[in-house]
């Protein structure tokens, strides 16, 4: 059986970061379930379907073609959604909330299950999410959930997003993580909480290889 890490947590708890380092160390295969959710809210609004319309998102998840393509530089992974490279659109604090709204119908979660499913593969999966050990990977061997405070996640956004040259403000973007937050933990599917068995990590004020390091020792104890 193939062993999963699951690394689930709010946005700019460094789940992306950690899961990554993790990945690439293990020489495990790497699912970015975020990503998926990006996509759908992203395809759903190029196509011009309200996200309220059930239905229309619904049939936008099942049919949307989503790839991750490594760049052969080992830079960033690309994504693909119908064949068009969105990674820099997926990004935004925009598409964040998009995929938080359309996250709340079960119907698209259920969409993607096979998908996520699909990556789990020899030698080893590292999944990051918000229901990773909950629902996608419950027999996990390993799991894990990262915290951090709000207003340090909120900063580390701050600066992810000013790298990339996105105009935000460290105020507004509070505001907006708190606001998905409070609304990914609050929905009746899949509430963004520890899995039984999970290992809280709060990475306020932790550099990033302390971090990994108490991974490692949740897969090696
Ligand atoms: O992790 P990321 O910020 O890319 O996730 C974007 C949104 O997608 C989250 O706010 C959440 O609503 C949704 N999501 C989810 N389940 C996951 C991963 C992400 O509901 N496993």
């Amino acid at each position: 059986i193939v062993p999963v890490l699951t690394i689930d947590g709010p946005s700019g708890s460094g789940k992306g970061t950690i899961s990554r380092l993790v990945a690439d160390k293990l020489g495990w295969r790497l699912l970015d379930s975020g990503a998926l959710y990006r996509a759908v809210g992203y395809a759903a609004g190029a196509e011009g379907i309200d996200l309220s319309d059930v239905d229309a998102v619904t049939r936008c998840a099942q049919t949307t073609k989503i790839r991750f393509v490594a760049s052969p530089d080992g830079g960033e992974t690309h994504v693909l959604v119908n064949g068009h490279d969105a990674t820099d659109e997926l990004r935004t604090e925009t598409a964040g909330a998009a995929a938080s709204a359309i996250a709340a119908i079960p119907s698209v979660r259920q969409a993607l299950v096979d998908l996520q499913h699909g990556f789990r593969k020899a030698p080893g999966l590292v999944a990051d999410g918000r229901d990773m050990g909950t629902v996608i990977f419950p027999d996990a061997a390993h799991k894990v959930f990262l915290t951090a405070s709000a207003s340090e996640r909120a900063k580390r956004r701050y600066k992810q997003l000013k790298d990339k040259g996105l105009s935000v403000t460290l105020a507004g973007l509070l505001r907006e993580i708190e606001a998905r937050d409070e609304r990914d933990a609050s929905r009746p599917v899949a509430p963004l909480k520890p899995a039984e068995g999970a290992v809280l990590i709060d990475t306020t004020g932790m550099p990033i290889e302390a971090v990994v390091e108490k991974v490692f020792a949740v897969l090696h104890p």
